[in-house]
């Protein structure tokens, strides 16, 4: 399974992005707002400059209490962002989340961001995939 195939029905959605300047209190209403547990940081929606999870706002709150909801993303937000393109195979995908330890990843056409695919997204589409092929193998064995 392809990238492109996973990412065909989330395409009219669009990509949730945050500007730099904004803080992690406002980040952190969006998240929950959208029901999503990462965003692209950009300043024109589809140059990527970092991204920030609510892993990242956890974090800062852990270290330094709730007045770090005050900071702003861009001094938060992992700035090296790994991305993928809609030819890149749904397994190496799952692979490189899980190694990396991270659960969202941008794709990428011509430089510019077309979606964001999560780790369930993946999984999902992987368990349908598999559910097909065990629909064929059982109607092959059964012979229907
Ligand atoms: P996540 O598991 O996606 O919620 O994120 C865990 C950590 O990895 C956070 O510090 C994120 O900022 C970072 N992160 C998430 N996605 C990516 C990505 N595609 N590339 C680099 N870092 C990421």
């Amino acid at each position: 399974m392809l990238v492109s195939q996973i990412i065909r029905n989330k395409a009219h959605q669009g990509v949730v992005t945050l500007l730099p300047g904004t803080t992690l209190a406002e980040a952190a209403q969006l998240l929950s707002e959208k029901r999503i547990g990462a965003v692209v940081v950009s300043t024109d929606g589809s140059k990527v400059a970092g991204i920030l999870s609510e892993r990242d706002i956890v974090r800062e709150i852990g270290k330094r209490g709730t007045s770090a909801l005050q900071d702003k993303v861009e001094d938060v937000m992992t700035r090296n962002v790994f991305g993928c393109n809609p030819e890149d195979n749904a397994d190496l995908v799952l692979q490189t989340m899980t190694q990396k330890r991270f659960r969202h990843l941008p794709v990428m056409e011509d430089g510019k961001m077309i979606a964001l695919i999560s780790i369930g997204d993946v999984v999902a589409a992987r368990l349908a995939e598999l559910e097909l092929e065990k629909d064929a193998l059982t109607g092959m064995i059964m012979g229907y």
